[in-house]
């Protein structure tokens, strides 16, 4: 079996860390070798590769995805990139989108030119289902047009439309898949989950938007990740494949089980102002992705909650470090 060299953008973020973490693990991908590209912007940390740096084939490169010199000479020495490299945080960009734009656009952009030029088998772009919009009820299958609202989704369904119009216009060989919320360890502690946990654990207040009722569906890495590589091993060239955990639930509901999980009441909660634009509900349907390529989402929600509020309580060292670079307040 030949070595399939794979470039991960994005790969000390917390999905993107996760994915190579479980391809180099030891139930992982054989014959794979992994080259990370990764700015180390303030969502990235070397240390989230720590358990991978010594394996065979793993290779960390820092620079940005704009460069395109770099992503050049990179590109040609792989056979595939999956892209997750991404300004990440929606508050973040509805407090400015320039970085946004730069990187989830023109860092789209410069990869595929580089993938076009140099004849990359297969390109897997890591999308989201906030580039739907909002859905009162019902869900998204992956014919449903994109509608973002926030800046952050509006970047990202720009990629994702430049991405499918390489295949669409030069046959480049691109699969897109689109992810409701993840949770899990890792994760930055300014996004709801790590951020309402960790200042549980420090006896804080936690602040939630508006009435609490927007909805997501949340999904575990260990879940986002299994969809991924389904998607590089064995999607099709142009599709688009939505990706879920079937476990929606309402900002309350998800606090409840925080607040439960840390030992805390509702005297912790304090309700503020809703985030401008605030998306209602997300819901994608991913019978594609279950009928086409066997996906299931497999972590149970309750027990996947328990495990991340543990791997917080246990790693310290981790999260705390990074809280002074974490956005204010805010799911
Ligand atoms: P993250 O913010 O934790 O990680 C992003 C990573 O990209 C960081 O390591 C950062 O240093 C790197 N990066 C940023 N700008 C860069 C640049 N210009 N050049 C090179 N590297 C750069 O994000 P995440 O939550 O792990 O999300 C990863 C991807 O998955 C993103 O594309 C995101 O849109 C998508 N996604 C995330 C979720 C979610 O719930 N977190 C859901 C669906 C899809």
């Amino acid at each position: 079996m030949t070595t399939t060299r794979v470039l991960v953008t994005g790969g000390a973020g917390f999905i993107g860390s996760h994915y190579v973490r479980t391809l180099l693990g030891p139930d992982g991908t054989p014959d794979v070798a992994v080259t990370v590209l990764d700015k180390l912007t303030y969502a990235g940390n070397p240390a989230n590769l720590d358990e991978v740096r010594d394996a065979p084939g793993f290779a960390f490169v820092q620079g940005d995805i704009c460069d395109a010199e770099l992503v050049g000479k990179l590109v040609s020495e792989h056979d595939e990139v999956v892209h997750f490299a991404a300004e990440s945080h929606v508050d973040r960009s509805i407090l400015g989108a320039d970085a946004f734009v730069r990187t989830n656009v023109l860092g789209t952009q410069t990869l595929l030119d580089a993938a076009l030029r140099h004849g990359l088998r297969t390109f897997v772009h890591i999308s989201s289902d906030e580039v739907y919009g909002s859905i009162p009820e019902g869900s998204w299958p992956e014919t449903d047009p994109l509608c973002p609202n926030s800046p952050y989704a509006a970047s990202k369904a720009a990629s994702d439309l430049i991405a499918l119009a390489h295949h669409r216009t030069h046959g480049l060989d691109v699969r897109v898949t689109r992810c409701s919320n993840n949770y899990g360890h890792h994760q930055f502690p300014e996004k709801v989950i790590p951020l309402f946990v960790t200042r549980l654990l420090d006896g804080g207040n936690v602040p939630l938007y508006g009435d609490g009722l927007n909805v997501r569906d949340w999904v575990h890495i260990d879940d986002h990740v299994q969809g991924i590589e389904l998607v590089r091993r064995s999607g099709r060239p142009g599709e688009v494949y939505n990706i879920g955990g079937g476990n929606e639930l309402s900002n309350r509901d998800l606090t409840g089980l925080l607040l439960a999980e840390c030992a805390a009441d509702w005297d912790r909660v304090t309700y503020v102002e809703d985030r401008k634009g605030h998306d209602r509900r997300y819901s994608v349907d991913y019978a594609k992705i279950r009928d086409e390529l066997g996906y299931r989402p497999r972590k149970e929600l309750a027990a996947g909650i328990a495990e991340t509020v543990d791997w917080y309580r246990t790693h310290r060292t981790w999260w705390e470090p990074l809280r002074p670079t974490a956005a204010s307040a805010a799911p």
